[in-house]
């Protein structure tokens, strides 16, 4: 396929027990691809026990698979962390021993992910946030200082840090915009805002956060319409065999680029910022 822009996917995952980081990167450098940022699963997804000891080998795992994928050819932002939906697993589970999980998590996830960033095995942390499905309300509690801690990371240790988040409009962004004045971020677009709403991902750019939208045409279009200018296209592909092709394969964001610029030249303009000046900008890869 030609493609006039070099297409990021700023979130997606990959799984050996799906097509894999090899095969989906190599597909995607096809379809025109340069830039994914790649984000751990939880464990389950990797074949792996759904305890916090599954949740470490899982990122030990998913670095392997940052590595295939930059083997394939295409730069990657490796994100590492521990899901929302996995914390809240894990609460439900403890029956009120929720502090000990935040606090093992904060000692030895936590500690384990800063030690990856300044190595270099790491750009950015992730997902971390809050469910955004209704749950107990301990894993919420636990779910919100996880979140402090991450922006702690990155504050002290540089990189991204992907959230999940409920779609609660300006709520949701305001309370990120709090948390990151709060304890001193100074890199703010770092902090992205994943699988946001248009409207969301603006007021995340007026804040000087960033946000990554669905990489769909009408998506696109509509964060265009907008003037949402620091979003980022995202697949949020999972590669599961059980569910092909959920959210979208990353090579269908290069279908949505084509399909823009066909309809209307002005797309050119915000389409290469979205898909190579954005992601210079907030993981400091050098473009194709
Ligand atoms: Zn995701």
């Amino acid at each position: 396929m030609r493609i006039a822009i070099p297409v990021a996917d700023a979130h997606a995952h990959a799984s050996p027990l799906g097509l894999g980081a090899s095969r989906i990167s190599k597909k995607f450098k096809e379809h025109g691809g340069w830039f994914m940022a790649l984000v751990s699963l939880p464990p389950q997804h990797y074949g792996l026990p759904q305890t916090l000891e599954g949740a470490i080998k899982a990122i030990e795992l998913h670095l392997k698979q940052c590595d295939e994928a930059r083997r394939a050819g295409i730069k990657v932002a490796c994100i590492g962390g521990i899901h929302p939906a996995f914390v809240d697993h894990l609460i439900k589970r403890s029956s009120g021993k929720s502090l000990n999980i935040v606090s093992f998590i904060q000692e030895n996830v936590m500690e384990f992910l800063a030690k990856m960033i300044d190595e270099g095995k790491l750009q950015g942390i992730g997902e971390f946030g809050r469910p955004h499905y209704k749950t107990i309300p301990e894993s919420f509690a636990a779910n919100d200082a996880l979140l402090l801690t991450a922006l702690e990371v990155i504050r002290d240790h540089g990189g991204v840090l992907h959230l999940h988040l409920e779609q609660g409009g300006q709520i949701t962004v305001e309370s990120v915009e709090v948390m990151v004045k709060s304890l001193g971020v100074r890199n703010t677009k770092s902090v992205v805002l994943h699988h946001a709403t248009t409207g969301m991902a603006l007021q995340a750019c007026e804040k000087g956060l960033s946000a990554t939208v669905t990489g769909r045409s009408e998506v696109l279009a509509q964060a265009k319409r907008l003037n949402a200018l620091c979003v980022e296209a995202e697949s949020d592909y999972i590669d599961d065999p059980k569910r092909p092709g959920v959210v979208m394969y990353p090579w269908k964001i290069a279908e949505s680029v084509n399909e823009l610029l066909g309809t209307n030249a002005e797309f050119y303009e915000f389409l290469y910022r979205v898909m190579v000046d954005n992601i210079t900008d907030v993981y400091g890869v050098e473009p194709p």
